[in-house]
């Protein structure tokens, strides 16, 4: 029978509990964080970096720089450390530590890792740290200022207009996107649309696109194309088309 190993090298540190690390817990944890370097996997930067994050209930979660031959996969340590321990189930950190071969200088975290640190929340404490063991702390707030995070998504948005903006398709009212729009729209811009664009209009600019638009269009501007225009239009300027343009105007 296949016997499914566990790999888990959760460790715990002693605290108290409280938010403010003690002395000890912070050396700790700053070590776990140089053991986790042992295993970067950095042949293309030679620049090992771990990190140890130490959740509200005192487990570390350790990771190292993951890097790979397409160089833009490569993972940090800390974001590592991060999801490892989220996808244990733990979202709530009460400080990170960082090391890396750097004997002069406290590693510091790029801007994605701080970032995706920022994600879990502005409470955690951050610890760059020399080769000796020496550190700085600080806070997310001061490693990334004035910062977005989820909260923001639930703030009040403009929906007036019903404009929206996409980098793929839209099928929605009134639309500006990268791919393709169907769009059945009332507003004052009815489709911008780098792809192809279909649009029953009654605003002022019922099409442009870089594709063809299909457009039914009562507007000032019916069709703007540089492929082809099918256009049925009834205002100022009913298709200007690069391609092939059918045009049936009433005005
Ligand atoms: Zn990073």
């Amino acid at each position: 029978m296949d016997q499914v190993k566990s790999s888990s090298t959760v460790t715990h540190i002693n605290d108290q509990g409280s938010r403010h690390l003690s002395q000890e817990a912070i050396e700790k944890l700053i070590q776990q964080s140089q053991e986790a370097k042992q295993h970067a996997y950095c042949p293309y930067s030679n620049f090992r970096v771990g990190a140890a994050l130490l959740t509200m209930d005192n487990t570390v979660f350790r990771g190292c720089n993951v890097e790979n031959a397409c160089y833009n996969l490569g993972v940090c340590a800390e974001r590592n450390a991060i999801s490892k321990a989220v996808s244990e189930g733990y979202r709530s950190f009460k400080a990170i530590a960082i090391a890396s071969d750097q004997k002069d200088q406290f590693i510091s975290p790029c801007g994605g890792c701080r970032q995706f640190i920022r994600e879990f929340g502005l409470n955690c404490d951050v610890y760059l740290s020399k080769t000796d063991g020496s550190h700085r702390k600080m806070t997310v707030d001061e490693l990334l200022p004035v910062s977005f995070g989820p909260e923001e998504l639930d703030m009040k948005k403009v929906t007036d207009g019903q404009l929206a903006g996409s980098i793929g398709e839209a099928f929605i009212p009134d639309a500006v996107s990268l791919g393709s729009a169907e769009v059945e729209g009332t507003g004052a811009l009815d489709a911008v649309s780098l792809g192809s664009a279909e649009v029953d209009g009654t605003g002022a600019l019922d099409a442009v696109s870089l594709g063809s638009a299909e457009v039914e269009g009562t507007g000032a501007l019916d069709a703007v194309s540089l492929g082809s225009a099918e256009v049925e239009g009834t205002g100022a300027l009913d298709a200007v088309s690069l391609g092939s343009a059918e045009i049936n105007t009433s005005n």
